[in-house]
């Protein structure tokens, strides 16, 4: 399920097909890909694509389209129509195509970006960071998968963080100490950085705008990896639930 790596993977590579062209109109081939009213479009310039959390924002003169990419939305330049296809951005010349497969995907047109999640974890300052941590009782992971506190973190990418951090994903928030907070910070932008240079990860059948699969899956230290032997350590990593969502972590080496 594309996370932020993904989101920033699909509008890099999105760009230099789009910005600067004008839409020609959005059709919606399966109706619940649309998500509130859309207005005409019709003439309206694509001036920007960048990633708004786990989302792919298309930046218009007026307004923006913001794409929830769910479990397997993609967004690809020019793709073929498909038994998948939900949604069709036509352009003056060519089109992205909206393809998702479970369907939890969905396009929505804003006048603005929404003022609800949190920020962005490759622009937060690490004193704010620290700041909004420090006032959380709840565990650092139930956090990170929280979009109001921090925007664009999923499963994959909370345990990767957690795992190059040593902290064990129950930890209070409030209770990691400053040098613990900093070292979270600092193994977010690193994975983070690391798997947009790494085009994202493809665990089912996520691909950027010109359908090729990310490479970072390869480098997953825990995520998926229940069971097997830790990394760093060799002790066997354990999966639990938190929030709902299945955790890996070594219980060895990630301290609380
Ligand atoms: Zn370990």
């Amino acid at each position: 399920m594309p996370e932020l790596p993904e989101a920033e993977t699909i509008a890099r590579t999105l760009a230099p097909h789009v910005e600067g062209r004008r839409v020609r109109g959005l059709r919606f081939l399966a109706p619940r890909a649309r998500r509130g009213p859309v207005p005409d479009l019709a003439g309206r310039a694509l001036l920007r694509t960048r990633r708004y959390g786990k989302q792919v924002a298309l930046e218009l003169d007026r307004g923006l389209l913001l794409v929830k990419l769910g479990m397997t939305g993609s967004l690809r330049w020019s793709a073929p129509i498909g038994p998948h296809t939900r949604a069709l951005i036509e352009l003056e010349e060519g089109w992205i195509a909206f393809d998702d497969i479970r369907q939890f995907g969905s396009i929505g047109w804003e006048p603005d970006y929404p003022r609800s999640l949190g920020p962005d974890p490759l622009e937060v300052s690490e004193a704010e960071f620290r700041a909004r941590l420090a006032r959380r009782s709840a565990c650092v992971k139930a956090l990170f998968l929280n979009q109001g506190f921090l925007r664009g973190l999923g499963n994959i990418y909370a345990d990767e963080i957690l795992f190059a951090a040593s902290i064990d994903p129950r930890t209070p928030a409030r209770r990691l100490s400053a040098e613990r907070a900093g070292r979270l910070y600092r193994a977010m932008r690193d994975v983070l950085e690391r798997a947009i240079a790494a085009g994202g990860s493809s665990i089912s059948d996520y691909v950027d705008a010109d359908g090729r699969r990310g490479t970072f899956q390869q480098f997953h230290q825990v995520y998926g990896r229940a069971g097997r032997s830790c990394p760093r350590c060799g002790h066997p990593l354990r999966r639990i639930l938190i929030a709902q969502r299945g955790t890996t972590f070594c219980p060895r080496c990630q301290r609380y």
